[in-house]
């Protein structure tokens, strides 16, 4: 503050250009610095920089966001470094993330921090290497000089390059040690650089992929596509294919066009179905395709990044994070699976993939293709008020049938050996029937673990998580008890913690119970299970998938993990297992959600020549979300189901913000929780004096989970017709209360996660 009164000693008083910054705090605010003289060659607005910030003016990495040479009217401090060789953000990112920090209601340089891989920022894949080149201005002052033969060789070999060479590679073909290379380097010669260059590990080698003729319904939504593509224009299409419509290879003419002239396309899939398989489909059709996804390291997610941003690839295929792929030249965005809630992300920032890949198709104007068997409610709706456009795939490619699906009612199951079996007889014979025909079988149980509830006989007490709400799940390999939700393990008990009477029971099936099931009533059968549990080891997926597909294992049996993208043709059993395990969670879309895995494994079946049918076992079989699996009606399911969501004022009628107090202490949560609510009913006042709004606020309330990683929650739900509305609330509401140490309050525009 000091150089306010005595201006002359302000460090900046000759700066002529200005940066503004911002942090990776939650702030709406970009802050301005002053850029001295020896700066001004390196700052650039996508550059992250070191600046004195905050209290005690400690240094802090930010990203300069503007630049401007309007003197800000008051002294400011001075940047202390710019970090970056080059501008790490496009300007289109830069104009994706500010939406992003509007929209999601979070701090710009928060949205930067997630967006700029930190393999990008900390240039990994890239390697420090010493270069050594000949200096010019010595060649033209003495051509010709005397020297020893080795170091004669190596200026020979340098003059004739020029280029700088890596010094490793001069000693290694000219077969001499360093020594020369000093003496050039103290006769000034030769200098030396050091340079970053890419190390890229080996691309796998990709499997021709070749096009295939378009049927009928392809070429239609192809040709709607068609002109928005070749005209580079914004439009959003929605394709509704039947599962093993062909939905992919739509896809691939669509990219094919924006190779052609010149473009990059975006790919997202959920991270689930990055599998080799479908990676090859892209990488077999065009060759080099950078894939983006959490498992990859530093290294190559850094190469693959750098790589997009130079225009040295065409196409990229990723999960979530890849809707921020650096492309420069833009020409399409994919979505498959466009219904898959993993492109929510549920930490800061909480932003859905889908929505933030349509803004910057708006934003770059060129459009964008979603993808699904079973869209989201909200995409369908969409497409009901003219936002987007509807193409249909209504039949599986060379007229092959959607499989035959059958119900069976496990409520008038008979007991086996007294209890419940996991599979009806009904099921046990169709795997029977459908393995000695040489085909193959997939069974879906959405449970990973041995027991998913240990209970007690006499007091009737469930274990539950030292601290989450929630069921203990016993794992027989790890011989454990674990909660699925915060990772604390427990040895498993003999007699119940609560009275201490009885031995205590474990009940319920999870998948690695169903698997010695299966073991045991098909002997001879090779069988694999896939959940997270079994598959921890990168590459484990991919390998089992690979040991399917040839034939090796006959039965395979998992979560939600097998049922999607799957495309085994000689698959010709899909059996669900328990088809109600998410139907009755607390959330608005339990029923879309069932629906949509159910669909998608019965999709699995009959894709090839041998057809296939799929069985379903379920407590339910009346329930709208199970019936209409049963004809493979997605329409008619919507259509029941929008009914309810317009009926209660849900998504995709209304939008929905929430808003979670969360504290260690119960009491600390629900004060906090109080006073929100009285600030809420003040913004909700001033709001509607400011003119009509509509908003139904509920809460506050204890979250499903009230405590969960033994942090307490409260939340409140928003409801409105327009996020416009909701937006200016909470931007009312935020600034009137800080939350006390201890207590953190998050706001999360269109959650997906309701628990
Ligand atoms: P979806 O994603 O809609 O479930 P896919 O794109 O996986 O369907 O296609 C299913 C299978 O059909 C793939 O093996 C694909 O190669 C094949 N296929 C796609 N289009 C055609 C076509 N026009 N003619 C013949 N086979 C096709
Ligand atoms: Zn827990």
């Amino acid at each position: 503050m000091q150089s306010n009164l005595f201006p002359s000693d302000s460090p900046n008083k000759t700066a002529s250009l200005f940066a503004e910054i911002v942090f990776d705090r939650p702030l709406d605010q970009a802050f301005t610095y002053a850029v001295s003289e020896q700066l001004i060659d390196q700052i650039e607005v996508g550059k992250r920089v070191r600046v004195p910030f905050g209290r005690g003016d400690r240094t802090t990495v930010g990203y300069c966001v503007g630049l401007t040479d309007e003197p800000p009217g008051r002294s400011v401090k001075e940047i202390v470094a710019v970090l970056d060789d080059e501008a790490l953000l496009t300007d289109s990112l830069l104009r994706l993330t500010r939406w992003m920090a509007d929209y999601y209601l979070c701090g710009w340089g928060q949205v930067l921090n997630a967006v700029v891989p930190a393999a990008a920022r900390d240039q990994a894949g890239l390697v420090k290497r010493a270069f050594v080149e000949a200096v010019p201005e010595a060649e033209l002052a003495s051509p010709i000089v005397n020297l020893p033969p080795k170091q004669l060789a190596i200026l020979k070999a340098l003059r004739e390059a020029n280029q700088p060479i890596e010094a490793q590679r001069i000693k290694r073909q000219l077969q001499v040690t360093d020594a020369p290379l000093k003496a050039l380097l103290q006769r000034g010669l030769i200098r030396q650089a050091r340079r970053r260059i890419e190390k890229l590990s080996q691309a796998e080698p990709h499997a021709d992929y070749p096009p295939i003729q378009l049927n009928e319904e392809q070429r239609t939504a192809w040709e709607a596509i068609a002109p928005f593509v070749q005209r580079g224009e914004f439009r959003s299409f929605l394709l509704h294919g039947v599962t093993g419509s062909g939905k992919t290879e739509v896809y691939l003419r669509a990219i094919e066009e924006v190779i052609r002239q010149g473009k990059q396309a975006i790919v997202l899939v959920p991270e689930i179905s990055l599998t080799p398989q479908t990676v090859q489909r892209f990488s077999g059709r065009f060759g080099e395709v950078a894939v983006l996804h959490s498992h990859l390291g530093d290294a190559d997610r850094g190469s693959h990044w750098r790589r997009v941003f130079q225009g040295k690839v065409q196409v990229v295929v990723g999960a979530r994070s890849a809707v921020f792929a650096p492309t420069r030249n833009l020409g399409l965005i994919v979505i498959d699976e466009e219904h898959e809630s993993s492109f929510k992300q549920d930490t800061t920032p909480r932003y859905h993939g889908r929505d933030v890949a349509v803004m910057r198709a708006r934003l770059e104007n060129v459009p964008i293709l979603l993808g699904s068997a079973t869209p989201s409610l909200e995409s369908w709706y969409n497409t009901s008020r003219g936002a987007y456009t509807l193409l249909s795939l209504s039949k599986r490619v060379m007229d092959r049938p959607l499989p035959p699906v059958h119900l069976l009612d496990l409520r008038h199951q008979p007991l086996r050996r007294g209890r419940p079996s996991a599979l009806s007889d009904a099921l046990v014979y169709a795997m029977q029937q459908a393995l000695d025909q040489g085909g193959q079988v997939i069974l879906l149980l959405n449970r990973r673990g041995f027991a998913t509830h240990i209970h007690c006989p006499s007091c009737g007490h469930v274990e539950a998580c030292r601290f989450c709400d929630l069921a203990m799940t016993y794992h027989k390999l790890k011989d454990l008890m674990l909660c699925h939700h915060c990772g604390y393990e427990q040895e498993p008990l003999k007699k119940c913690s609560q009275c201490g009477r009885s031995a205590v029971r474990y009940q319920g099936l999870g998948t690695e119970k169903l698997e010695v099931e299966i073991q045991e009533r098909f002997p001879g059968r090779t069988v694999a299970r896939m959940d997270s549990d079994t598959m921890r080891k990168p590459g484990s997926h991919a390998r089992t998938l690979a040991a399917f597909r040839r034939g090796e294992i006959q039965i395979l049996l998992g979560t939600q993990m097998i049922a999607k993208g799957l495309d085994f043709p000689n698959v010709t059993l899909v059996g669900v297992v328990n088809a109600d395990v998410a139907l009755h969670m607390p959330d608005f879309r339990s029923s879309e959600r069932t629906f949509q895995l159910l669909s998608q494994v019965a999709g699995r079946a009959g894709r090839g020549s041998n057809g296939g049918r799929v069985l379903i076992q379920t407590f339910n079989p009346e329930h709208p979300c199970i019936a209409h699996v049963v004809t493979h009606d997605y329409v008619a399911f919507v259509q029941s189901e929008l009914a309810h969501r317009r009926e209660y004022q849900y998504p995709p009628f209304q939008r929905l913000a929430r808003v979670v107090v969360r504290a260690r202490q119960p009491q600390q949560a629900a004060d906090f929780a109080d006073q929100l609510a009285k600030a809420f009913e003040t913004g909700l006042q001033t709001l509607r004096q400011q003119g009509p709004a509509e908003v139904r606020l509920l809460g506050p309330a204890e979250a499903a989970v009230f405590r969960l990683k033994g942090v307490y929650r409260y939340h409140f739900q928003l409801q409105s017709p327009s996020p416009g509305t909701l937006h200016k609330l909470l931007r009312l509401v935020r600034p009137m209360l800080t939350p006390p140490s201890g207590v953190e309050f998050v706001v999360d525009i269109d959650p997906v996660n309701m628990l």
